[in-house]
């Protein structure tokens, strides 16, 4: 008796995982430049560890990255796809 255990709502800090909000904010709102747990800008995104995965044959290669926050220390993969290339536009044939 006496045991309150209604307060998961109240604290998210620990080892728990992003929620599909904090995603979905992550990815279509702040572009990867905010820290998905804090909001902190000046993250860092560690481009020279980042490494293709996945099964290039089934269309399902994506780059991944290890980023972190120096703010509240979170660490997480950013993944990105390539989804189309284009010629620069300032590079003309004949030049
Ligand atoms: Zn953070």
């Amino acid at each position: 008796m006496g045991n309150t255990t209604d307060l998961k709502l109240s604290n998210i800090e620990g080892d728990e995982e992003l929620t599909e909000e904090q995603k979905l904010k992550y990815v279509n709102v702040d572009g990867g430049k905010r820290c998905p747990f804090c909001g902190s800008l000046g993250v860092t995104c560690l481009y020279e560890k980042g490494q293709f995965v996945g099964d290039k044959d089934q269309g399902g290669l994506h780059l991944e990255i290890p980023s972190e926050c120096p703010t509240c220390k979170k660490e997480w993969i950013d993944c990105f796809t390539l989804t189309d290339v284009r010629e620069a536009p300032d590079h003309t044939e004949g030049d």
